[in-house]
């Protein structure tokens, strides 16, 4: 059997760097993606050190010719990819703000990188996915995306009002269900996950700690053709719309 390919965004750090690594330990051959090249290959090279057969490679969501380059790159490289998980984030949402008081600049930048750098990325990718026998791609979203949950004064996030963000997610989660229904008769699957609250760069005060924050990503990249497409999942759980 040939090596599988995975491919992951926002990689240098945090949850994306650790999905990295528990890619690579399952015997995959997995491309960092980074923003920054140094960053890129700094991060690379640690995970080489470790023994893990992963490359690095320079990805900006939010830059279409970057894109672009990424994907020649990867054809030339490996003709195909089976794995890509859209981890790339930001939480920039000013917290001593009201939701109607979020500058529409924090709006903007929130969706080019949650929302259409993920479109983008994903749309760029989908060839060298079809290419794949069973492609798998993972939108990594968050709890704080789900409607159901922001609207319950019983929920546990229900204060939790940071509206570019949280309406970032939301948007992926439906992007997720509207490319699910475009690939149900294809071999590919496409599903959003909640890592968690997990304790990285971007949470300081999360739960979880980072190989726990990984797992769900990892898992719902390694279905099998009888797993799930167009769902919302953490840690094995369905998360509500
Ligand atoms: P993090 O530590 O802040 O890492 C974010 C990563 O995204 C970094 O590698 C960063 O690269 C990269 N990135 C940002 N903008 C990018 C761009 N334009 N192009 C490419 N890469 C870009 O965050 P994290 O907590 O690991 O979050 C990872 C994902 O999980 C995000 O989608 C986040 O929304 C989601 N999430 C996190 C939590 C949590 O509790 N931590 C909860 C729910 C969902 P640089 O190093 O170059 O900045």
């Amino acid at each position: 059997m040939t090596q599988k390919i995975a491919l992951v965004t926002g990689a240098t750090r945090g949850i994306g760097f650790e999905t990295v690594r528990q890619l690579a330990a399952q015997d995959i051959h997995v491309i960092l993606a980074a923003r920054d090249r140094a960053k890129g290959t700094e991060a690379a090279l640690k995970l080489q050190g470790e023994g893990f057969g992963v490359e690095s490679v320079v990805l900006d969501v939010t830059d279409p010719a970057s894109i672009a380059s990424a994907v020649s790159e990867i054809e030339r490289k490996h003709g195909h990819l089976d794995i890509l998980i859209n981890n790339a984030g930001i939480f920039i949402d000013a917290t001593d703000k009201k939701p109607s008081e979020q500058s529409l600049e924090t709006w903007r930048t929130t969706f080019e990188t949650n929302v259409f750098g993920l479109v983008a990325v994903t749309q760029a990718f989908l060839p060298l996915l079809h290419k794949s026998a069973a492609g798998r791609i993972v939108n990594v979203s968050s709890a704080l995306g789900s409607l159901t949950l922001l609207s319950d004064p019983a929920s546990p996030i229900y204060n939790f009002k940071v509206p570019a963000y949280n309406v970032s997610k939301s948007a992926v989660n439906a992007w997720t269900v509207e490319l699910a229904y475009e690939l149900r008769e294809s071999t590919i699957k496409v599903n959003a996950i909640h890592p968690g609250s997990v304790k990285t760069d971007m949470n300081a005060h999360g739960d979880l700690e980072i190989p726990e924050g990984a797992k769900t990503s990892v898992d719902l990249a390694l279905i099998g053709a009888d797993g799930p497409n167009g769902g919302f999942f953490h840690l094995g759980e369905t998360v509500p719309w």
